[in-house]
C-alpha cells in the first residue's frame, strides 16, 4: 500500500483510476479544482469504493498551478508517488486559447515537479496522449515514432514529457512514467461514474452517447471519404477501466524497478471506424442513433491505432475489453444519467 497523490482526480480517466487504485489497497490524496469536473464524481468513487476502501481517499480543492495548494496537498500526507491527470484537454479550445493551455498544462505541471523536488517525491506518472504523433506516417504505431504535434494541446503534452526527460537527466532517482493514451472511452461497469464532459462534446463517445439519450438530436460523422475500409476516420478505443488499470500496472513497476524513465503508448492495437462503433452503440442501446455524413473534421487524421506491445512487455497488462463492453458499460453510465453528475455552475 502506498500514498499517492493524484492531481485532476476527479476528472474521467481520474475517478476511474482513484477507483482502481483504492481497489488496490493504495491511500490517495486528490488535488483537483473542479474546473472541469464535479466532486460528485469522487463521492460516487467512494461509496463504489465501499467503507472501507473509500476513507482511503482524501481531496484537497485546489489548483495545480498554486504552490500553496501544492504544499497543501504534500504536507496531507507523506506521498510517495504522484499520478498526473490534471490538465486542459480540448484541441479546439487549446488553438482558441493557446495562452492557457500552455499554464495549466505546463506551468501547472512544472508547478507540480517544483513541490515534488522540495518534499523529495521523484515518482511520477504522466498523462500524456497519442495527439503528440500528430498524422502518423504509418499506423500501428510505436513509442519510436516522430513526435509531430499539430496543435497547442498535443505541443504542451510534448513539452511535458520533454521537460519529466530533462528532470531525470538532471540527478538520478527520478522515476517517470510518460503515458500515451489513445482514445479513452467508455465508464465504470456499474454506470455511477463516467465521461461527463461540460458543454458541447468534442468527442465522439460522449457525443454519441448524447444523441442517443436524446439530449442531441444527431450525430455529424466527420469525412466518409478517408482512405478507410468504409470511409470515416479509424480510431483506437479504449475502455477506461483497462486504462485505469495501465495506471495501476504503471506505477507498481516503477516502485518496484530501479529509477527509469518508462515511455508507454496506452491503447488496445485495434482500429474502429466511426460506422462501426455507431453500430456497437445501437447494439448496445437497442435503438438506432440517428447521424449524418458531413465534410471531414479540420486538423482530423485517418487512422491512428497503438502498437501495445511495450507497455504489454513492460507493464504485463494489456486490454481486456472490447467495442461491445465499451458501448454497453457506456450506455449504462448514459442513460442512468442524463445530465451527467449534474449542473456544474459553468
Ligand atoms: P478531465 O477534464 O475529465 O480531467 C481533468 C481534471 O483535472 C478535471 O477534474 C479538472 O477539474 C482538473 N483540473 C484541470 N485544471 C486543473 C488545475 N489547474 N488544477 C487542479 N485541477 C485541475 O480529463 P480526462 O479525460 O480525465 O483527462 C485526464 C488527463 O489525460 C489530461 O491530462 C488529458 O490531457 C489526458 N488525456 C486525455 C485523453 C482523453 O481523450 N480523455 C486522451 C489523452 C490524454
Ligand atoms: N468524430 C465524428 N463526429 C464527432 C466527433 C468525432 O465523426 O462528433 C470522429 C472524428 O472525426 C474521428 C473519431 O470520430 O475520426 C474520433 O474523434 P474524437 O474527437 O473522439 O477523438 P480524436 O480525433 O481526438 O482521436
Amino acid at each position: 500500500m502506498s500514498q499517492l497523490l493524484i492531481t485532476g482526480g476527479a476528472g474521467f480517466i481520474g475517478s476511474h483510476t482513484c477507483l482502481v487504485l483504492l481497489e488496490a489497497g493504495h491511500r490517495l490524496v486528490v488535488l483537483d479544482d473542479f474546473s472541469n469536473s464535479s466532486p460528485e464524481a469522487l463521492r460516487r468513487v467512494q461509496e463504489l469504493a465501499g467503507p472501507l476502501a473509500g476513507p482511503r481517499l482524501q481531496l484537497i480543492e485546489g489548483d495545480l498551478r498554486s504552490p500553496a495548494d501544492l504544499a497543501q496537498a504534500f504536507a496531507a500526507a507523506p506521498i510517495e508517488a504522484v499520478v498526473h491527470f490534471a490538465g486542459l484537454k480540448a484541441v479546439g479550445e487549446s488553438v482558441a486559447d493557446p495562452l492557457r493551455y500552455w499554464d495549466v498544462n505546463l506551468s501547472g505541471s512544472r508547478a507540480l515537479l517544483a513541490a515534488m523536488v522540495q518534499v523529495g517525491c521523484r515518482t511520477i506518472v504522466f498523462s500524456s496522449s497519442a495527439t503528440l504523433y500528430g498524422s502518423p506516417e504509418s499506423v500501428p504505431i510505436a513509442e519510436t515514432a516522430r513526435v509531430a504535434p499539430v496543435n497547442p494541446y498535443g505541443y504542451s503534452k510534448a513539452a511535458v514529457e520533454q521537460m519529466l526527460a530533462d528532470v531525470c537527466a538532471s540527478e538520478p532517482g527520478w522515476r517517470v512514467a510518460r503515458l500515451r493514451y489513445f482514445n479513452p472511452v467508455g465508464a465504470h461497469p456499474s454506470g455511477r461514474i463516467g465521461e461527463d464532459p461540460g458543454g458541447i462534446p468534442n468527442n465522439l463517445f460522449p457525443f454519441l452517447s448524447q444523441v442517443a439519450v436524446g439530449r442531441r438530436p444527431s450525430l455529424q460523422v466527420f469525412g466518409s471519404d478517408w482512405p478507410t475500409a468504409d470511409g470515416t476516420g479509424v480510431r483506437d478505443y479504449i475502455h477506461v477501466m483497462d486504462l485505469a488499470d495501465g495506471h495501476r500496472a504503471a506505477l507498481e513497476v516503477l516502485m518496484a524497478e530501479p529509477p527509469q524513465l518508462l515511455t508507454l503508448n496506452l491503447g488496445s492495437g485495434r482500429g474502429q471506424s466511426v460506422l462501426e462503433v455507431v453500430a456497437a452503440f445501437e447494439r448496445a442501446c437497442g435503438s438506432p442513433v440517428p447521424y449524418d455524413l458531413v465534410p471531414r473534421r479540420p486538423g482530423d487524421v485517418a487512422a491512428t491505432v497503438a502498437d501495445p506491445s511495450l507497455a504489454e512487455r513492460r507493464l504485463a497488462w494489456r486490454t481486456q475489453r472490447d467495442l461491445e463492453a465499451i458501448c454497453r458499460d457506456g450506455w449504462a453510465w448514459q442513460s442512468a444519467n442524463p445530465q451527467g453528475y449534474g449542473p456544474r455552475g459553468d
